[in-house]
């Protein structure tokens, strides 16, 4: 594999204002569900990294799930909005607060897809925590409670985001230049 200084274009969001931002957003989601139960839910496996951080800057007791869903369609990085389950989360939301935790919303189809789904089993409540926000990407609008970074129009990767699955274990947030990464194989 490449190493990822060959095609980092920038660093766009650097470990420490992550971490920063990552504590802020700990603390609101704390403030905000005081009293609450609360159930956390990751879609694998971008959300995992930040889900993990994020949970040791909320204060109060609370759960937490994975969800894995593959979208298929237009191109291999793009989003259809068709999305299918392929694991499926193993507690009960019905009548619980729950706070789905994503890496970034780009067009918005998949975060409304699943959003949608997850309607049908009866939560307390459903909100949306979005580490990054693609904002002029948008295609369907999705409602975002807690937003952590409005990001420009580029592929990034770092802090869970993979290419071609791998990356994901750098701890900030990178801009690939397309034209110097090359793909295995
Ligand atoms: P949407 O359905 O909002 O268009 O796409 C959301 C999903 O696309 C994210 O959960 C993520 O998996 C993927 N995605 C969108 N933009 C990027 C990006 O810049 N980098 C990476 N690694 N994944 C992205």
């Amino acid at each position: 594999m490449q190493d990822y200084r060959e095609f980092l274009a920038e660093t766009l969001i650097d470990e420490a204002t992550l971490k920063a931002r990552v504590v802020e957003l700990g603390a609101e989601i704390s403030r905000d569900y005081a009293g609450q139960d609360l159930v956390l839910i990751c879609i694998l496996r971008g959300g995992i990294t930040f889900m993990v951080d994020l949970m040791r800057h909320i204060s109060l007791p609370h759960g937490m799930d994975c969800m894995a869903i593959s979208s298929y369609g237009v191109g291999a990085r793009a989003s259809s909005g068709n999305v299918r389950v392929t694991y499926d989360l193993q507690t009960n939301i019905a009548d619980r607060n729950v706070l789905l935790v994503e890496d970034i919303v780009d067009s918005g189809h998949t975060i409304s897809h699943v959003l949608e789904m997850l309607q049908t089993r009866s939560p307390r409540s459903l909100k949306v925590c979005a580490l990054l926000d693609k904002a002029e990407r948008r295609e369907v609008e999705v409602p975002i409670h807690y937003r952590g970074f409005v990001i420009p129009n580029a592929y990034v990767f770092g802090y869970g985001l993979d290419i071609d699955e791998y990356y994901r274990n750098l701890p900030f947030i990178g801009v690939v230049n397309l034209e110097k990464y090359k793909p295995e194989g």
